[in-house]
């Protein structure tokens, strides 16, 4: 996918081990050559190693999720050290900078108890794990970004996803350059009208209440409508499902 009329290639936020950075633990890497090669065409990269920018050696103690899935806690798994509000105070100051980056996206490391965003291990009890966890600096990156696309280098091996990832990517530095102009309604509108066959393209692409939004319909401040907007735009890509017809709304 290539696109005229965006000058700057597009930044995108990455595991720093997924680039070779010998940041693991065990003082290794996970260099993923397909991904960062294929995407690498596309994007520039900002590496970010939540445990080594915290602090943590290489190598290292390993760590891991434990206790409540929902509120998982970062433990060292030999000496029990508890990084959790150390991690948490660092993502702050990290996230903080990142949020001057233009980031248009993030791809995580799966599995990991810092950077992975679904499905991580937490011990609960006893040695058997369950796999209902989000990496501490994953869930505070997406919660500090809740609309930026972000998906793990896992899931982007699926050659459908890491489309559909470029295209979210694409669309989201898009809609940064439109909030740069300082924006009104009738620039809504434009931008509704360039991604009407890309939103109709896609099967769950909610053109109606992208229309409604970008119409002022629902008579909200232009703040509001344009967040709610890019959210129904980028979940439409994507094919999330919203848990209410008003979820949209939310931001
Ligand atoms: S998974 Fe995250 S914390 Fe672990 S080495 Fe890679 S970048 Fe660092």
């Amino acid at each position: 996918m290539t696109e005229s009329g965006t000058a700057r290639r597009i930044r995108i936020g990455i595991s720093a081990c997924l680039l070779g950075q010998r940041v693991r633990y065990d003082g290794g890497h996970k260099w993923d050559g397909s991904l960062v090669e294929a995407l690498g065409r596309h994007f520039s990269w900002v590496p970010v190693c939540p445990e080594v920018e915290y602090g943590l050696p290489v190598p290292r103690e390993p760590i891991r999720l434990v206790g409540d899935p929902a509120a998982p806690r970062l433990v060292s798994v030999h000496t029990g050290i508890d990084h959790t509000e150390g991690m948490r105070s660092w993502a702050a100051g990290r996230l903080a900078e990142l949020a001057g980056e233009s980031l248009c996206g993030f791809i995580f490391k799966s599995g990991s108890p810092s950077s992975g965003m679904r499905a991580v291990k937490v011990y609960v009890s006893g040695s058997t794990p369950v796999e209902r966890g989000v990496g501490i600096f994953a869930a505070a990156f997406m919660a500090r970004f809740p609309l930026l696309p972000v998906e793990e280098e896992r899931s982007l091996q699926e050659p459908a996803l890491r489309e559909n990832f470029i295209t979210r990517a694409f669309v989201y530095r898009r809609w940064q350059a439109l909030m740069a102009g300082r924006p009104g309604f009738e620039d809504l509108e434009g931008f509704h009208r360039d991604h009407q066959q890309l939103v109709m393209s896609h099967p769950d692409g909610r053109l109606a209440i992208l229309e409604r939004l970008a119409a002022n319909e629902e008579q909200l401040p232009f703040d509001q409508a344009a967040a709610a907007y890019l959210r129904a735009l980028l979940a439409g890509i994507k094919g999330t499902v919203l848990d209410s017809p008003t979820e949209a709304n939310r931001h």
